[in-house]
């Protein structure tokens, strides 16, 4: 099966939980941080992370909650309704280190438009492990390295004959 298939039959917009603001798409999503209970979006897959609708509070922040313990923080707020999106961590403790400069948005306030059959259901009853997704893109990388392995072949051979046709 082509990989590409599975990334756009699984197609899904990210919606406000309260106001359906569109947040982000499943093209901009590598995956989830349980630990945060979190989707994580960035320019990964080449696409926008997050749409102009989250909007980047520019005074960072620290916060009492468990979860973003020794954490700073710059929270995203959602342009529609102002409720709290999710955050991008600017420095952050060993174990969450690999999760800076991420857009981190809450499960807990997200929903997610199906298009394979045109649902709308809570992030928070969906599996969006990073696992599945970065096999996703390890597939997608062999292909294109694939790729460029036969573009330089030609690109080789188109050297050959140029050269040939000088002599
Ligand atoms: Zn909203």
């Amino acid at each position: 099966m082509d990989p590409r298939e599975g990334v756009y039959r699984n197609f899904m917009t990210f919606h406000c939980g309260q106001c359906n603001t569109v947040w982000a798409d499943s093209l901009g999503l590598c995956g989830e941080a349980k630990c945060c209970d979190s989707l994580i979006c960035s320019t990964v897959n080449l696409s926008i992370e997050v749409t102009l609708d989250v909007i980047i509070k520019k005074e960072i922040q620290s916060s009492l909650e468990e979860k973003w313990e020794n954490c700073i923080y710059n929270s995203l707020s959602c342009s529609g309704c102002g409720c709290s999106v999710g955050v991008v961590l600017v420095s952050a403790p060993q174990h969450l280190a690999s999760l800076r400069s991420l857009f981190l948005i809450r499960k807990e306030n997200t929903n997610c438009y199906q298009f394979s059959d045109g649902s709308m259901v809570k992030a928070s009853t969906l599996n969006l492990d990073i696992e599945a997704i970065g096999t996703s893109i390890a597939t997608l990388k062999q292909e294109m390295e694939a790729a460029l392995e036969h573009i330089s072949l030609l690109h080789g051979s188109l050297r050959e004959s140029s050269t040939a046709s000088l002599d």
